[in-house]
């Protein structure tokens, strides 16, 4: 790393009050970034008054530290500082939106290829594994708990897909072996915190698998699950996560839609691909974002006009990289 080191501590001079939040629907990367941050903050800057704010995250974070902390309505105000981390756009903030535009200064620290550098200053690292990464190099590292570092973990793990997709580089191991050092219990992070289902959500998974259709000569799969479906199996959306992964994980498929109906005739699209599809370009036409291999977005219409709008993308990129052909 030859550029100037970009440091925490340079930001939360002076500051009193500090504010910090993710995204709607948080995910691994969110969570540990968030209370990554802020039990680095607490613990190390005491006299920092350091709030944190999200939607309910998934009980299945309730191994990291303070999670009880997280506040779900915001109720105080005047913020000295900001932090939006893990977050590519003002307007996917959620709860602290409005607190937020209205701190003395907002800092953004974020790894989305779709950042719109919303923030007075901007830290963003496209290139980086996960906003924990990103968080991570931030930091002193002797300053960084177990606690701290078991959340930094889990955002690590839950954006490399523990350490397998692409975004996943030797400074990112370097990072993970920083912090196994600190003794987090990494085998129970990636078993309990990432592969571990719930009875209800392996059923769904199944059922989101058999309903699964190829398409586009076998590069695309798409499958969709509606309200009355979740409703049946019993499973919120919180517990959808990981069936767009399975999906993509099909042999000769190059890219999966995942879509799941959040409101009548409006659905919440994951898209993953493997080599040819930039899923952020596609979600981005949409109003979305995300990265180059993962990124969602939310359409209106029913199931088959969402894949339909989405497949004309995907195709035409497919077939600008003449990946239809031959096949
Ligand atoms: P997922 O499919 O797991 O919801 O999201 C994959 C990636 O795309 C994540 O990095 C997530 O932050 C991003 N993403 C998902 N949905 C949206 C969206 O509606 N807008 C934007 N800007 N990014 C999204
Ligand atoms: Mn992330």
């Amino acid at each position: 790393m030859s550029e100037p080191r970009v440091k925490l501590a340079d930001f939360l001079v002076g500051v009193k009050k500090l504010g910090i939040a993710g995204h709607v629907r948080p995910d691994g990367d969110c969570v540990g970034s968030c209370m990554g941050l802020y039990l680095y903050i607490t613990e190390n800057y005491p006299d920092i008054e350091t709030h944190v704010y999200m939607e309910e995250p998934k009980g299945r974070f309730d191994y990291i530290k303070a999670m009880d902390k997280v506040e779900e309505t915001v109720v105080d105000t005047d913020f000295d500082l900001f932090i939006a981390i893990d977050l590519s756009n003002a307007e996917r903030i959620g709860v602290a939106g409005e607190e937020y535009v209205k701190a003395k200064k907002t800092l953004c620290i974020d790894h989305h290829v779709s950042n719109t550098k919303f923030g007075m200053v901007n830290h963003v690292i496209p290139t980086a594994s996960s906003s924990c990464e990103v968080l991570y190099d931030m930091l002193e590292e002797e300053k960084i708990s177990e606690a701290a570092a078991t959340a930094i973990y889990t955002g690590i793990v839950h954006d490399s897909g523990v350490f397998k997709y692409e975004n996943t580089s030797e400074h990112t191991m370097n990072i993970a072996g920083k912090l196994m050092s600190k003794g987090v219990n990494f085998p129970a992070v990636i078993d309990e915190g990432f592969y571990e289902k719930s009875y209800v959500q392996n059923q769904i998974l199944g059922r989101a698998l058999l309903e699964s259709i190829l398409l586009l000569k076998g590069k695309c799969i798409y499958s969709a699950i509606s309200q009355s479906e979740m409703k049946f199996y019993g499973v919120t959306q919180k517990e959808m996560g990981g069936i767009v992964e399975q999906l993509r994980l099909t042999a000769g498929v190059d890219v999966a839609i995942f879509m799941y109906e959040i409101s009548p005739m409006e659905y919440k699209v994951s898209l993953r691909s493997k080599k040819y599809v930039d899923c952020n370009v596609v979600a981005g036409y949409f109003g979305g974002g995300g990265h180059v291999r993962a990124a969602g977005c939310i359409l209106k219409g029913t199931k088959h006009d969402v894949v339909n709008n989405l497949l004309e993308h995907i195709e035409q990129q497919l077939e600008e990289k003449d990946v239809l052909h031959n096949v």
